[in-house]
């Protein structure tokens, strides 16, 4: 955990929160961040994240839940520099489909693909993309 609601048990995006494990990270402040999913939808393919651990949205206090917004809506507007269209996405328990029980959205860049969320392998992100869209997403 990198501030408040220790996980029961090791979580990855707390780790990368505290800057324990690497991240593509484009935007940080006190209580948030948002870095690149490391196997991504899309191209651009985002996680806004708490810096507070909480399974899903209704573990995290009030004013965790506003500033996770806040940062959404700032990432939404990197994003537009992608693609002007894109995904949000909140799964919320296993049958929902999350797999990292630390809360998150998605903020999914679409480019006029067909469904990108069918079942089927997805491509690592490459270290040279990732660092090209942490130059253009990464700036204020
Ligand atoms: P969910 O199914 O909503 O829990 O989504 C979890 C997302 O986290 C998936 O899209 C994974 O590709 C992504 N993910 C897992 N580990 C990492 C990591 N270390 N860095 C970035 N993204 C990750
Ligand atoms: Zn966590």
């Amino acid at each position: 955990m990198s501030d408040g609601g220790a996980p029961a048990e090791p979580c990855v995006f707390c780790d990368i929160t505290a800057h324990r494990s690497p991240g593509y990270i484009v935007f940080e402040d006190a209580t948030t961040m948002a870095f690149l999913d490391i196997f991504p939808f899309t191209r651009g393919h985002l996680l806004v994240v708490p810096k507070r651990h909480g399974a899903r949205l209704t573990d995290l206090p009030f004013d965790d839940q506003t500033a996770l917004v806040r940062t959404l809506d700032e990432v939404c507007r990197r994003a537009e520099r992608l693609a002007p269209d894109y995904n949000i996405a909140l799964n919320a328990g296993a049958a929902a489909g999350q797999i990292v029980f630390h809360v998150h959205f998605h903020v999914i860049p679409r480019y006029g693909e067909s469904n990108p969320f069918v079942s089927r392998s997805r491509e690592r992100l490459r270290d040279d993309d990732a660092r090209a869209l942490v130059d253009t997403l990464g700036a204020g």
